[in-house]
């Protein structure tokens, strides 16, 4: 009881008093890096205790790392291969964008709605049927990017959560033998005009005012740093505080392989549910049978609300549809990642191929892909380097993937404790931005676990603000 009491106070401070702290570091634009030494104040009781990481995405496998580290002893339940296709970490951009910390709903874009509705094949679409289950989300989503100000906050809260995140992937990578998989040779956003990036100023001063820079490229410095972009691209915005990853799946499984071989336990099953007998945990529920434990972490990405709801935690979480193609045998194309802004995709060498990322479905978790959505981004590729061999969008050498970004409405991932007890945090959530910040997710819910101090703000996370 007195343990529950003091991991109570504990989150208390941490969504408290340390808010303003964390908002300092922010404006400071520095980052949290010298944050990361603090308070390792681990009690006897904490690391003992033997959680169970459910799901083995790029969160949970982070997780479970920084859960050994603290000196836990940690069981990963995952059904499914780690950075296999299933996980939304396996398919995803590779990003690893520091400064994406401007959410996707902002100010007036209620007014695109009717065009989302009307346009089946533009970069965003809603499934028609879905609509209904998806209206209370939806309205939501508007609603949190309805004024610079409210993005402004997300910013600010997203800021200290993605900071740093190259640096802390490579240390991962490192750590789990694989260090080749994350550069830190900076992104590129690329525009048509001038006047296509004023339309993106909001979004630009808003990062701005959390101390990310960056520098402008004009149209023969774009030429030259990328000569095979088409020429209807004459402005570069170069962000080089970012990374990226050559290979998401292979680096998540490389992470999950490094917390087995750290003395982590998997056990090969479904989570379904908890026992919780006065307050604390007593066992996860698997399709398996049961896992004794005293803590659990939710990380099953987009399919982590129903577990929410069982630990009394309901949360409005959806997927935000997203697919990939990749070109295996492409040879032009990018010298670095790029994300262009007439097309809302990622273009982005990766081990297999020339990987195109991009499109938000609002569909659910159930329907069918719409391929034609990846055909988008096949196309839209071939537009941006025209030199890319024409093939046909079925050619065997073009691979596709659908994923499910795990959003909340107010772009925010969960990170904090359930209602009905401590002793399960959850840690989802972070659509657009999971890769990028699933190393720092790890650290703070392992501080957490552990009773120590958590070294940024958890209150802007708090899995209870949607009441
Ligand atoms: C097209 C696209 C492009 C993207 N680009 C980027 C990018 O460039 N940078 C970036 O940072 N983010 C990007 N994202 C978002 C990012 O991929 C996700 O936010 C991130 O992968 C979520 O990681 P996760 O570990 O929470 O979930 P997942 O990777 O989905 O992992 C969840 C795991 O939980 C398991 N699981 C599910 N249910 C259960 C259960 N009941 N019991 C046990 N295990 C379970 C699953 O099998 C899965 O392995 C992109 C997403 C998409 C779709």
């Amino acid at each position: 009881m007195a343990f529950a009491g003091r991991r109570r106070a504990l989150w208390r401070m941490a969504t408290d008093g340390l808010r303003v702290a964390g908002e300092a570091s922010v404006a400071s634009g520095r980052s949290t890096i010298h944050n990361m030494t603090i308070a390792r104040q681990f009690s006897a009781v904490d690391t003992r205790r033997h959680v169970v990481v459910i799901g083995a995405g790029a969160v949970g496998s982070a997780t479970a790392i920084e859960a050994l580290r603290a000196g836990l002893r940690v069981t990963v339940v995952e059904p499914d291969e780690p950075g296999g296709t299933q996980a939304t970490s396996y398919g995803n951009a590779g990003w690893l964008s520091s400064h994406s910390v401007v959410p996707p709903a902002l100010p007036g874009a209620w007014r695109k709605v009717p065009g989302w509705l009307a346009d089946p094949l533009g970069p965003l679409a809603l499934r028609w049927r879905y609509l209904p289950r998806a209206t209370p989300w939806l309205l939501r989503y508007l609603a949190s990017g309805w004024t610079e100000a409210r993005v402004q906050r997300t910013a600010n809260a997203l800021r200290t959560l993605l900071a740093d995140a190259p640096t802390l992937h490579a240390l991962l990578a490192a750590e789990a033998g694989m260090p080749q998989l994350i550069e830190q040779r900076g992104l590129l956003h690329a525009y048509r005009s001038r006047s296509e990036f004023d339309a993106d100023a909001l979004g630009w001063r808003v990062r701005g005012r959390v101390g990310i820079r960056w520098e402008e490229w004009d149209e023969d410095e774009l030429r030259r740093r990328e000569p095979d972009l088409d020429l209807r691209y004459t402005l570069g915005i170069f962000v080089p505080e970012a990374g990226h990853c050559r290979n998401p799946g292979a680096y998540v499984a490389a992470l999950a392989r490094h917390a087995l071989a750290i003395g982590a336990r998997r056990v090969a099953a479904r989570a379904v549910g908890f026992r919780i007998d006065g307050g604390r945990l007593r066992a996860v529920h698997t399709e398996a049978g049961d896992i004794a434990c005293d803590a659990a972490v939710i990380c099953a990405g987009a399919r982590s609300a129903a577990l929410a709801a069982a630990a009394g935690s309901p949360v409005p979480l959806e997927s935000e549809r997203g697919y990939h193609v990749v070109v295996e045998d492409a040879v032009v194309g990018p010298r670095m990642p790029v994300m262009v802004a007439d097309g809302k995709l990622i273009a982005h060498w990766m081990d297999g191929g020339l990987r195109a990322a991009g499109q938000v479905e609002i569909g659910g978790l159930e329907a069918a892909p719409d391929w034609r959505r990846a055909e988008i981004l096949h196309r839209h590729l071939q537009s941006m380097f025209p030199r890319l061999a024409q093939v046909a969008p079925d050619a065997p050498s073009v691979k596709r993937w659908l994923g499910h970004r795990p959003s909340m409405p107010d772009g925010l991932p969960c990170i904090g404790p359930a209602r009905a007890t401590t002793d399960i945090v959850l840690a989802f959530g972070h659509g657009h931005v999971g890769l990028c910040g699933s190393a720092r997710t790890g650290r703070l819910v392992a501080q957490l676990l552990a009773g120590a101090v958590p070294e940024i703000a958890l209150a802007p996370f708090d899995p209870q603000r949607f009441g």
